[in-house]
């Protein structure tokens, strides 16, 4: 099973049919039927390593502003108590708590509803601890990555590039110059296969701190390529770069 992380920008992707969303449903075609989805999601940054066990998980609706249709809108996929346990032992001795009170927030539905559009694979969400550094989540990945044997989806899902303070809302088509060369570097480092470049990310460019001004969104990339195999394809379904300060990268692991 492949591994990914998507850019998932605006929440209103969901309902939209844009290049993005497009992309996101040729590549859930593409894919192999997973056993079970476990989504790590930057609107899931909280302190603590939780995981997902309820069996029917809530779509949260987790923003303001945006037309009532958005908050219509379920993902009713089930969820899987059984892979969160698995979770749990695979990341032990480090303390996982079971969560019975999140569900999937837009960071995983909103990329969903496109990948898999039928909601019939089970999913579960793993929490970023937001106390840790960047080698922490590269190397809970990694523990993760035997997952994929078993015909589990690994899905970051975030933003490789994501300043929303800096947003151009009158011109989606505008790249800063220091988004497309961090996006870029991000690339760059993923095809010389580098990750130890990716987790120390705030040197990839002088103002790596502007294309990252806070690490959730970034963080999730990490995960997903902690689980390459030596010689393993990288891919991206989606590149470049929306409203200034948005990258919507999507890298794909393995074979999409
Ligand atoms: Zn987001």
């Amino acid at each position: 099973m492949p591994a990914l992380f998507v850019g998932h920008g605006s929440p209103m992707n969901t309902l939209e049919d844009n290049r993005c969303t497009a992309a996101w449903r040729r590549l859930g075609q593409a894919l192999p039927r997973p056993s079970a989805i476990l989504v790590i999601s930057a609107h899931w940054y909280v302190p603590g390593t939780a995981v997902t066990a309820m069996e029917t998980p809530r779509t949260i609706h987790d923003f303001q502003g945006f037309p009532q249709a958005l908050f219509d809108f379920r993902y009713p996929a089930p969820g899987s108590p059984a892979l969160a346990e698995r979770v749990r032992q695979m990341l032990s001795p480090l303390a996982v708590t079971t969560d019975d009170a999140w569900g999937l927030d837009h960071g995983a539905w909103s990329v969903l509803a496109h990948l898999f559009p039928e909601a019939d694979v089970p999913v579960v969400q793993l929490s970023i601890d937001r106390r840790q550094p960047p080698p922490f989540h590269y190397e809970t990945g990694k523990r993760l990555a035997a997952l994929r044997d078993e015909g589990v989806l690994i899905l970051g899902s975030g933003n490789v590039v994501h300043n929303l303070g800096l947003l151009r809302w009158d011109a989606p088509d505008a790249a800063y110059d220091w988004a497309l060369r961090f996006e870029l570097a991000v690339k760059e480092r993923l095809l010389r296969r580098d990750p130890g470049g990716l987790v120390e990310w705030e040197k990839l460019d002088p103002q790596a701190r502007r294309a990252v001004p806070t690490p959730e969104h970034y963080l999730p990339l990490l995960y997903g390529i902690a689980t390459q195999k030596e010689g393993e394809a990288v891919s991206f379904p989606v590149e470049g770069i929306e409203m200034g300060s948005l990258s919507m990268l999507s890298v794909c692991i393995g074979a999409c």
